[in-house]
């Protein structure tokens, strides 16, 4: 029997603003979107915060046996400066001002995005589509709220009417804002747009002539706008109504209520059951963003070299550290933040490998099976990380207890003890052992020296064939073996 028959999980639906239980629109399966990075420059902390908390919230559904498809898109156009409907598209930018083409930056920013992901020990997505491969999707969708009377054309580019849409249905329902005061809020249009009213936004937008990326349209040669990629993407993998939406808090207005709107005006249906959203990483009291330089990069960390930071934190610690929040909750990138993570992964990690030492007795002092629910409510109460991990520091007291003899535990109850830890820390959380994320130079210089004593002991028994085949195969794959009076020391080209 799967496990989430036992598990009752609830999540903060952003849309009704309260917990609510989980319950997935067919049983057993779950479809699950999030919106992925626009690919024009490297991801920083803060947009890896959002990623890592959507990959424990996917590991934590696998886990309890759902099955489960997560669709995460590469936007690789249509994302222009500002989020607007004016400007320019944010990777034509960076391939001007890099004199390349847009793919390459997009390649680039791809593969980037790829390994820190998995440095991080994120999972990949089941599905991973990109924005430019679903071109003529979002035409259809565009087609369709035309028709269906929500959308208007006017020289080649193609808005979304949302007074027109209010009518039928609340546009706001999501950031539950007041289509008053949006229209109130909204700067007048300066004569330039080709909207009916300012809060309008684009569906398709006709390209000016030095608007490198474009496509064939009923209605111009353009591109498509931001906010419907995503309707694409998603509908087309999870289908009309899928179970859980997700994305950093920021993209809750405009992106996904216009998310919304688009899939109503299509269909006719709320295109989500649960809509959930990851709070900012925030530094120096602001939010971590790109465009005002308040970021730190992935890489930074791993080497320590960026103002913010004392010294460098391995993957695992920095990780750690992000699962030490809630995910709904504003998290403060601090150096001391870091340095008590390190030392509280470091005391989880020396756990690990105290319960394999742990005596055993007839009988248990503690109830572990009531500490393994314990976790268990931890994640099922809106994926709490930050409580899982005090359940999880609960028993490294314990394990540190029955080392020094003052609380007691049987076998069967030590082998539950371990189970539930590794799948907690290792599975669900996605931590790795210090053991693991050793660097590969480490790995590396252990296995040149394993190479140098073999040699070694080849001369010693006059094997000079085998010698010379150690430090000619070496030196073929760049590593050279230098002889010298302390011994063999070698490099790496
Ligand atoms: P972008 O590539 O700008 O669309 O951002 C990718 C993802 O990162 C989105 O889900 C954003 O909401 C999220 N994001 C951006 N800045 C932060 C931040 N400071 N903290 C957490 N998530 C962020
Ligand atoms: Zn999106």
């Amino acid at each position: 029997m799967p496990l989430y028959n036992s598990q009752q999980i609830k999540i903060y639906n952003s849309l009704s603003a309260e917990k609510e239980i989980f319950k997935p629109i067919t049983e057993g399966y779950v479809g699950m979107y999030v919106c992925g990075p626009t690919v024009y420059s490297n991801v920083h902390l803060g947009n890896v915060r959002t990623f890592m908390s959507f990959d424990v919230i996917y590991r934590y559904l696998k886990h309890l046996g759902f099955k489960i498809r997560y669709v995460r898109n590469i936007t690789d156009a249509g994302h222009l400066e500002n989020d607007a409907d004016e400007g320019e598209d944010r990777i034509a930018k960076k391939a001007r001002l890099e004199a390349i083409e847009p793919m390459e930056i997009v390649q680039r920013y791809t593969v980037d995005f790829h390994n820190i992901l998995n440095t991080f020990n994120n999972l990949p997505p089941s599905i991973e589509p990109t924005a430019t491969g679903h071109i003529i999707e979002q035409i259809e969708i565009i087609k369709t709220i035309i028709d269906n009377g929500f959308a208007y054309v006017v020289n080649g580019s193609v808005y979304f009417d949302v007074l027109k849409y209010n009518e039928v249905k609340p546009y706001g329902i999501l950031s539950k804002r007041k289509i008053e005061d949006l229209i109130h809020n909204t700067r007048q249009l300066d004569g330039q747009s080709d909207k009916k009213n300012p809060q309008d936004f684009a569906l398709w937008k006709r390209a000016e002539p030095q608007h490198i990326m474009r496509w064939p349209s009923p209605w111009s040669d353009g591109f498509p706008g931001w906010h419907l990629e995503c309707t694409a993407m998603s509908t087309k993998y999870l289908g009309q109504q899928f179970d859980i939406h997700g994305g950093g808090m920021d993209l809750k207005f405009p992106h996904h209520e216009c998310e919304i709107a688009q899939a109503e005006a299509s269909n006719g249906e709320s295109p989500v059951k649960y809509w959930m959203h990851a709070n900012m990483l925030i530094m120096n009291g602001k939010k971590m963003a790109k465009s005002t330089g308040n970021f730190i990069l992935p890489n930074e960390i791993f080497s320590g070299d960026n103002k913010n930071i004392s010294k460098a934190y391995s993957p695992s610690v920095a990780r750690f550290f992000m699962m030490q929040a809630h995910y709904r909750s504003v998290l403060d990138f601090t150096d001391a933040g870091l340095q008590a993570s390190e030392k509280g992964f470091n005391r989880l990690m020396e756990a690990i490998n105290d319960i394999d030492n742990a005596p055993v007795s007839s009988q248990s002092s503690i109830d572990v099976n009531g500490w393994k629910q314990t976790c268990y409510d931890a994640m099922n109460d809106d994926f709490n990380t930050s409580i899982l991990i005090a359940q999880l520091f609960e028993a490294v007291k314990y394990i540190n207890q029955l080392k020094d003899g003052t609380e007691s535990i049987s076998k069967n109850d030590l082998s539950i003890l371990k189970d539930t830890f590794h799948i907690f820390i290792f599975e669900v959380l996605g931590l790795e052992s210090s053991s693991k994320t050793e660097t590969s130079t480490d790995k590396l210089s252990g296995a040149v020296e394993l190479l140098i004593k073999l040699r070694r002991e080849a001369r010693i028994n006059k094997d000079f064939a085998l010698s010379d085949k150690i430090r000619d195969e070496l030196a073929a794959i760049g590593i050279q073996l230098k002889d010298g009076k302390e011994g063999t020391t070698y490099t790496t080209n």
